[in-house]
């Protein structure tokens, strides 16, 4: 049953923990109420708020916040081998990659402990340890605030790509999101290349899905902040890619610098956001209630009563040292209202 919220505070809907309100928040179960919702009110001003994991507000939103409240998960097709499942938009994300493990399905365990409404997931095509959202999803299902129909999309029609999908370019402001289809399989398919997960999947005895998504449960949080301890959004920061040659000069001054491959691409290089941030003498850095995390540079915290312009003005503090230490511009990756 759809709810509406009028000037309701957002401080518990934000990962940051940023004290906010916004003028209307409509909670949704599924398109028809929001057809009826866009007849109605045809509103100017509006955006999909989840669980709220990248999101900062730094000012009260004076729109509509739509968020959706249906989590039903349903196996649509099961051989024996592949099962396809529909799960709607908030739905838990780590819940989802907890059931598939505990079902014995591969495809989205390397995604664990990722904080996120499944609806959210193909908006930023989510990623961690060598895996992506991408590679198990097949259909996403939204409605479009257009033509007030719900529409689908296939893997190949969300033009999926680091970061990135058809939600955060031409359909940004048109598409909600209402369920995700993913097809898993009972076909072990290890994927330990990426950082510490092999030593980690190892200690515990083997690449079971089990193991894999413990050893990454447990090298996140030993890195990252939990966002019920200290507020914050993830990485802040997108990867910079710079030119080549701009790469090939840092490099004579800094040999260690990690860089990478842009794939398809032999003119540019991506660099690491957080190894700037920490070489600019910034991990760890406090101004007030924000500061710079102390064991994962490319996450600005909350220590405690900061608002959303406290953010802002630390990344905005950030951005310039790294440009003044290494003449390289870093923006934001997450959305800021
Ligand atoms: C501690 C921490 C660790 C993180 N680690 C990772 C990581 O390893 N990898 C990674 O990729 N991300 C990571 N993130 C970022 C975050 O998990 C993802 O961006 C996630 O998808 C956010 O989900 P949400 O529902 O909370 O999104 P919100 O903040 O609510 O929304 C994020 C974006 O998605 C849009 N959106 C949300 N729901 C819908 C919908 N139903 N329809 C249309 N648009 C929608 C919003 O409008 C917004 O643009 C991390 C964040 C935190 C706090």
């Amino acid at each position: 049953m759809k709810r509406i919220y009028n000037n309701i505070n957002l401080a518990n809907r934000n990962s940051f923990g940023v004290v906010e309100m916004a003028s209307t928040l409509v909670e949704f179960e599924g398109a028809e109420e929001l057809k009826e919702y866009f007849e109605r009110y045809n509103p100017e001003r509006w955006y999909v708020l989840g669980a709220g994991n990248n999101t900062l507000f730094t000012r009260s939103y004076e729109g509509v916040l739509f968020t959706p409240i249906s989590r039903n998960r349903t196996i649509l097709k099961d051989d024996g081998v592949n099962v396809d499942i529909r799960v709607e938009a908030a739905h838990d994300w780590d819940e989802l990659v907890a059931w598939s493990v505990s079902e014995g399905l591969w495809g989205i365990e390397n995604l664990s402990a990722i904080p996120s409404s499944v609806g959210a997931a193909p908006v930023q095509n989510i990623g961690a340890y060598g895996a992506e959202a991408k590679d198990a999803i097949t259909v996403v299902e939204y409605f479009d605030t257009r033509s007030l129909e719900v529409k689908r999309l296939s893997r190949e029609e969300c033009h999926f790509a680091y970061r990135e999908s058809i939600f955060k370019q031409e359909l940004k402001g048109v598409a909600i999101i209402l369920a995700v289809e993913f097809s898993l399989s009972r076909t072990p398919k290890p994927n330990l290349g990426y950082g510490d997960v092999i030593k980690e999947v190892e200690a515990r005895g083997g690449a079971t899905l089990v193991n894999i998504r413990e050893a990454i449960c447990a090298i996140r949080a030993s890195k990252l902040p939990d966002p019920k301890v200290l507020g914050n959004a993830g990485s802040f920061f997108k990867n910079p890619i710079v030119e080549k040659e701009v790469a090939e000069e840092l490099l004579k001054s800094y040999p260690d610098m990690p860089h990478y491959p842009i794939a398809g691409d032999d003119s540019k290089v991506k660099l690491a956001a957080g190894w700037l941030i920490d070489k600019s003498g910034l991990k760890g850095y406090r101004d007030a209630a924000v500061g710079v995390h102390d064991r994962q540079a490319l996450v600005l915290v909350n220590h405690g009563g900061a608002t959303g312009g406290d953010v802002m003005r630390l990344a905005g503090y950030v951005c310039q040292r790294v440009k003044e230490c290494f003449g390289v511009e870093i923006s934001p990756e997450v959305n800021i209202l």
